[in-house]
C-alpha cells in the first residue's frame, strides 16, 4: 500500500466514510509507517478542531418564547368540553339502560303486566325491552358502538312514537305507559348524539390531511 492510498483511507475513516480497502491492511501500514502515523495524528487534531468550532452566539429567547405561548394549548378547552359531554351522554345512557331493564325485566320473567297482553306477547315485549336496555348499556360502555346501534334503535323509537301517538288519541294506551316510552326516546337521542360526535371526530383528521396535501 502506498502512503497516498493509506492517507486517503485515513481521511475517509475520519469522515466516517467507507475506507475503500481492508481495515487491517490500513492499520498494518499505519503501524509500520511512522510518516503516516504522524500524518494521521495531525489530521485527527485538525478534524476535531473543525468539528468543535464555536457556535455563533445566539440570543437567549427562552423568556420571550415562554411569554408568547398561550396559557393553554389551542383546542384544549374545547377538547375538555367534548370529553365532558361524552361522559354526560354515557351517564344518561347508563341511567336509561338501568331504568329500561328495571321496567322490562318483571314482564319478561312473569309474562304479566303488559296491559293484559297474552303471556307470550308479554314475554316477547319484555325480551324486546330488555334487549333495548342491553343496547343502551353497551353504547354507554363503548360509545364507538353508537353509529352501529342507531339504525335499529332510531327506527324502533320512530315507529313506536308514531303508533303511541295514534294509540293515545284512540284511547288504546294509558298515558303512564306512553310516558314510559319517553325513556326510550331519551336513550335514542343520546345514542344519536354520540354517533354524530363520533362521525365528526373520524372526519376531522381526513379534512386536516386534505389541507396538508392540497
Ligand atoms: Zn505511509
Amino acid at each position: 500500500m502506498s502512503c497516498q492510498n493509506c492517507r486517503e483511507a485515513l481521511s475517509a475513516r475520519l469522515d466516517g466514510e467507507p475506507l475503500g480497502l481492508p481495515a487491517d491492511e490500513l492499520d498494518g501500514h499505519l503501524a509500520a509507517c511512522s510518516d503516516c502515523a504522524a500524518w494521521v495524528r495531525v489530521a485527527e487534531v485538525v478534524t476535531r478542531r473543525a468539528r468543535l468550532a464555536p457556535a455563533p452566539p445566539v440570543p437567549d429567547l427562552t423568556a420571550t418564547v415562554l411569554a408568547a405561548l398561550p396559557r393553554e394549548l389551542p383546542g384544549a378547552r374545547a377538547a375538555a368540553r367534548s370529553r365532558l359531554a361524552v361522559t354526560g351522554l354515557r351517564l344518561v345512557l347508563l341511567a336509561v339502560g338501568v331504568a329500561q331493564a328495571a321496567l322490562a325485566w318483571p314482564v319478561l320473567v312473569s309474562g304479566a303486566g303488559a296491559m293484559s297482553a297474552p303471556v307470550h306477547m308479554a314475554h316477547e315485549t319484555g325480551a324486546w325491552n330488555v334487549a333495548l336496555a342491553a343496547a343502551f348499556l353497551a353504547v354507554a360502555a363503548a360509545p364507538g358502538l353508537a353509529a352501529g346501534a342507531l339504525p335499529f334503535l332510531g327506527s324502533f323509537a320512530a315507529l313506536l312514537a308514531a303508533v303511541t301517538v295514534s294509540d293515545l288519541s284512540a284511547g288504546h294506551v294509558h298515558a303512564d305507559r306512553a310516558v314510559a316510552h319517553l325513556l326510550l326516546v331519551a336513550g335514542v337521542a343520546a345514542v344519536a348524539v354520540l354517533a354524530w360526535r363520533g362521525r365528526r371526530r373520524r372526519e376531522a383528521p381526513a379534512v386536516a390531511d386534505r389541507r396538508v396535501t392540497a
